[in-house]
């Protein structure tokens, strides 16, 4: 069988949803997305946390993230977004100080994050009651706050439904299949221009790769067929999350980003003799001196810990009573008395696409003259979705970045430490 796309987005994730709306908003036909399973079962964008912050340590972050809260904030209601802010304890001094010096960073753009002594942390959070010696301050950011990410990709989807493109669902990209072409193309306004020749003859700088055909498997559970699919496209966006590494080495190109697993539990907080258990009132997301993180959840409070010996791979597998007891519950009871009594509901586990600096990977891919992409978003990817899919159609549509200026965010920089996009604070 065979298909025909204008654009062919690979991964139908947040990202990968986001840049297909947004190339449809801009009027772009033909777009199509495949993706393995668009109900999200290895998707990252279903297996969060539900947060989301503007107070990051590098501009190209804080920017993505402002105006992708923006969007939340417009669509609140849809996204479940409630702006209830993130408090973030500091145990480590040099931490802190650092933290303190980018708040100015922080405020500049407007995010009006305060510094918390430790006597207003704890007259302001009566929760945190255990080891206040361990505590040396805290900021906290009002703007940021908790949402409902599946939401945002219903609506992405939704949308970009509406206008025309076509998701492919259980159709898993197997190959790849390349030309070689004279002359690179810088937007898809100049893609027909491109000459497409088989062999490659001359100097190595003035020719460029050129996807010409995706080859997909449509799989579906318990059916034995399985049906080829060659998918003719002028420009392919690489939207695969944790998964891209498998998909650039497909075209001969290494990618820095490695899948790590992260686990999160349900944490059952209902005391029946000391009724409400656990108040929440007035906090959002919380961040502790040890790293885990927490935030109320229908009823319930979600608890994350990333163990820090994780070796990277692509498991899926959630540790369950024995996550709970060693990384979840000491560290909420060593916080908070609170959570004395509290126990394990259930949990589960995702990936995270970490790449070396913690920041995401965007932007044309260097050597192909029809390849973009936007993935390894680590824990940033819901908050980032909206200017990452505005700013990579745009890209992709005039060549250019016009609202978000991704161009920080090149695979080039990790070539050069000095380019690298760091960030520091990370759960
Ligand atoms: C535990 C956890 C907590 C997190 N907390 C937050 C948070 O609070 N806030 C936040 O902003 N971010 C958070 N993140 C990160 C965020 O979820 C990701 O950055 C984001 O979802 C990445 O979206 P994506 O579209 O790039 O990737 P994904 O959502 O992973 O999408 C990639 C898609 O590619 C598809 N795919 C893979 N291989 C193939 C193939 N061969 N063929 C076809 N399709 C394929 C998959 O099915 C998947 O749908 C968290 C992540 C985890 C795991």
């Amino acid at each position: 069988m065979s298909e025909r796309a204008r654009v062919l987005i690979v991964g139908g994730g947040i990202i990968g949803s986001a840049v297909a709306w947004s190339l449809a908003e801009r009027g772009v036909d033909g777009v199509m997305v495949v993706d393995l399973d668009l109900a999200g079962l290895y998707a990252s964008s279903e297996l969060n946390a539900g947060g989301a912050r503007a107070t990051w340590w590098q501009p190209v972050n804080i920017e993505g993230c402002l105006a992708t809260l923006s969007f939340f904030r417009d669509h609140a209601e849809r996204f479940g977004f409630r702006p209830s802010g993130y408090l973030w304890l500091y145990g480590n001094p040099e931490l802190f100080e650092r933290a303190l010096a980018k708040r100015e960073l922080q405020n500049a753009y407007g995010l009006e994050v305060e510094a918390l002594a430790p006597d207003e942390i704890f007259e302001r959070f009566p929760l945190i009651d255990r080891n206040r010696e361990e505590v040396l301050g805290a900021t906290f950011s009002p703007g940021d706050g908790l949402l409902n990410p599946n939401a945002v990709r219903a609506f992405f989807r939704e949308e970009a439904e509406r206008k025309g493109v076509r998701f492919r669902n259980r159709d898993y990209v197997t190959g790849v299949v390349t030309a070689r072409s004279v002359g690179a193309s810088g937007s898809l306004r100049g893609v027909t221009a491109v000459e497409v020749v088989e062999v490659a003859t001359g100097p190595r700088a003035e020719r460029e790769n050129r996807l010409r055909e995706i080859l997909t498997t449509h799989r579906v559970p318990g059916a034995a067929v399985e049906a080829e699919t060659r998918i003719e496209c002028e420009t392919v966006v690489n939207c695969l999350g944790a998964w891209s590494p498998i998909f650039s080495a497909k075209i001969g190109i290494r990618d820095v980003t490695e899948p790590v697993r992260r686990q999160i539990s349900l944490v059952d907080v209902h005391d029946e003799d000391a009724p409400p258990g656990v108040d929440l009132r007035g906090l959002g997301m919380l961040v502790d001196t040890s790293g885990l993180y927490l935030h109320g959840e229908g009823g319930h409070v979600l608890a994350g810990y990333s163990t820090p010996d994780e070796a990277p791979g692509f498991d899926f597998g959630y540790d369950g009573q024995s996550f709970f007891e060693s990384e979840i519950w000491p560290r909420l009871a060593h916080r908070a008395s609170a959570f004395e009594r509290c126990g394990h509901l259930r949990g589960w586990a995702g990936l995270y696409a970490v790449t070396p600096d913690r920041s995401g990977i965007a932007g044309r891919v260097g050597g192909f003259s029809n390849l973009f992409e936007a993935h390894s978003f680590t824990g940033r990817g819901v908050m980032q979705s909206y200017a990452v899919g505005r700013a990579m159609a745009e890209l992709i549509d005039t060549g250019r970045f016009e609202t978000v200026d991704l161009a920080p965010l090149t695979r080039e920089r990790f070539d050069d430490p000095e380019r690298w996009v760091m960030e520091e604070l990370h759960i």
